[in-house]
């Protein structure tokens, strides 16, 4: 990627005789964003399913995705079924939970926008969640951050 951005500035500045402004260097470089793993994202909607059955929790934070998924691992750890409907779940059904395939479904860095973008996947299919999200009913996400 180093590499890249060299070539990329050496161009720039042969090209022009002298360094010249860049109007949109994510272009050409990316965002930090793009180069970090999934698990260090934030402001993130994300899916974590059951290995034993087909139901999903959907989830959203504006952390980073590794703290809690974190916080979900350790809730089941602790068998506590109050702070995670996750942990609910494989508790109360003896099912296991695949963590090593929780997948970010969007990238949104406003609450309000994570917490209109994760309402309808909620309910599109069988779900962990104890809530539909935002839709219905009126949902308050300011507890989930
Ligand atoms: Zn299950």
């Amino acid at each position: 990627m180093l590499q890249h951005k060299n070539a990329v500035a050496k161009a720039l500045f042969n090209r022009a005789g002298s360094f010249q402004t860049i109007p949109d260097t994510k272009k050409y470089i990316g965002s930090s964003e793009d180069r970090l793993p999934p698990i260090k994202t934030r402001g993130v909607v994300y899916q974590i399913a059951c290995k034993t059955c087909t139901m999903v929790y959907i989830g959203q934070t504006g952390r980073m995705l590794e703290h809690r998924l974190k916080e979900n691992q350790r809730a089941l750890k602790l068998l506590d079924i109050n702070t995670s409907a996750v942990a609910q779940h494989a508790i109360q059904q003896h099912h296991r939970i695949d963590w090593e395939n929780v997948t970010i479904v969007d990238h949104q860095q406003k609450l309000h926008k994570r917490c209109y973008s994760e309402s309808p996947i909620r309910m599109s299919g069988p779900s962990m969640n104890r809530d539909t999200g935002l839709l219905l009913p009126v949902y308050n996400c300011q507890t989930k951050m």
